[in-house]
């Protein structure tokens, strides 16, 4: 039986021709489709100047290195989230602080980084779970108070917007991914919307050896870089992407927009209803407290039904890493919808039915389960 994965990436056969054209053009890494589709992400992001590497991981890791965060400075950031968020937090040396998160919009919530703030704090990770923007007024008001770095963990918010505006066009930094599970790929890639030229020259440096050209044609080293530079076939991908992305965030929100009525009456608290800012990166539902302990068992019979669902994501502070070297205060809300939540399949490429498909089984599993269904 074929099951209904919970997304899947749209790849056109314009695109499997553009990377075709690279493989045969002799010219496979860095090079002109890596510096079009900077182009490209820095013309929607305002103009902003936009740098390719391979990894959201390394976008997240290099921007705290451009903001000179290293040890012995704190970075308040959620639990919520894919532990790239906070694993690039120790890999400069620098300690996460954890803040919960509001659980209506699972996202971190912003009234408590005043009492998270102390003498070492330098930053604020926030993450645009399942592609719902952050509050940005809230978040940068925050910041302009503490002298705070902002880093945006915009990962999953491709496209999504706030006042009007794109994410990645306004405020500090921002960091993509083009994962294939993101709403749009380069295979395996990221980028980092930076504030200016000198920014982006020192990005270059640590995707790349740490290394600058000399006008003789050799190059001076004078910072340890890493290797993190993006191919011109993983660029041709996503060019073939970036084209598609309002019309992949148009059909994801349409989607969504499916499964309120046909969840309403499952005994599940649903995501924010908001077809404005949001890219929907996710559908992720909440299942009752009752049935936390079910969880692995709903997502066997979906499962069984023909459906994948996903968990994003366990808690990061209750990882083994993470038990030994992050603060953490009481994090009740993230611990409760960490426990619960499911990722429903959507994906732009999905049928209409699809979703009535899902919402069907999904109420036979809960009744199955013993749920009060109505
Ligand atoms: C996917 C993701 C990342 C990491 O992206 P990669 O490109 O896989 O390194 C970071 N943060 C969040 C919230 C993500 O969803």
């Amino acid at each position: 039986m074929d099951i209904l994965p919970f997304t899947r990436p749209a790849i056109d056969e314009e695109t499997i021709a553009a990377v075709a054209d690279v493989l045969r053009s002799g010219w496979l890494t860095t090079g002109p489709k890596c510096r079009e589709l900077e182009a490209a992400l820095s013309q929607r992001a305002g103009g902003r100047p936009v740098r390719l590497v391979s990894s959201a991981t390394a976008a997240l890791e290099f921007a705290l290195r451009i903001a000179d965060i290293g040890p012995g400075d704190e970075v308040i950031t959620t639990s919520l989230s894919w532990v790239a968020t906070s694993n690039v937090i120790l890999a400069v040396g620098a300690t996460p602080v954890f803040i919960d998160i509001d659980p209506a919009t699972r996202l971190i919530d912003l009234t408590l980084v005043d009492a998270a703030v102390s003498a070492r704090t330098r930053a604020i990770i926030p993450v645009d779970l399942a592609g719902f923007p952050v509050d940005r007024d809230a978040l940068y008001a925050l910041a302009a108070k503490h002298k705070l770095r902002v880093i945006e963990d915009a990962a999953q918010s491709q496209g999504s917007l706030w006042n009007g505006r794109e994410l990645g066009s306004f405020g500090d930094l921002t960091a993509l991914s083009f994962h294939p599970n993101k709403n749009m790929t380069t295979g395996e890639g990221g980028c980092l919307v930076m504030n200016s030229e000198e920014e982006a020259s020192r990005f270059e440096k640590l995707r790349l050896q740490g290394v600058s050209r000399l006008p003789d044609g050799t190059y001076d080293c004078d910072v340890l870089g890493g290797k993190a530079n993006l191919t011109d076939i993983a660029a041709a991908i996503g060019l073939g992407q970036i084209k598609r992305l309002d019309a992949f965030n148009a059909r994801r929100r349409e989607l969504a927009r499916l499964y309120f009525p046909l969840l309403a009456g499952l005994p599940l608290d649903l995501p924010p209803a908001d077809f404005v800012n949001s890219n929907w990166h996710m559908f992720q539902v909440l299942l009752p407290p009752s049935l936390a302990g079910q969880r692995a068992e709903v997502i066997r019979l979906m499962r069984e039904a023909g459906f994948a669902l996903g968990i994003h994501y366990p808690a990061i502070h209750l990882t083994t890493l993470y038990r030994q070297q992050a603060l953490v205060a009481a994090l009740p809300h993230t611990e409760s919808v960490a426990s619960r939540i499911l990722t429903l399949p959507l994906f732009p490429a999905m049928a209409d039915a699809d979703v009535g498909r899902v919402a069907s089984a999904l109420r036979q599993v809960l009744r199955d389960l013993g749920a009060e269904v109505a």
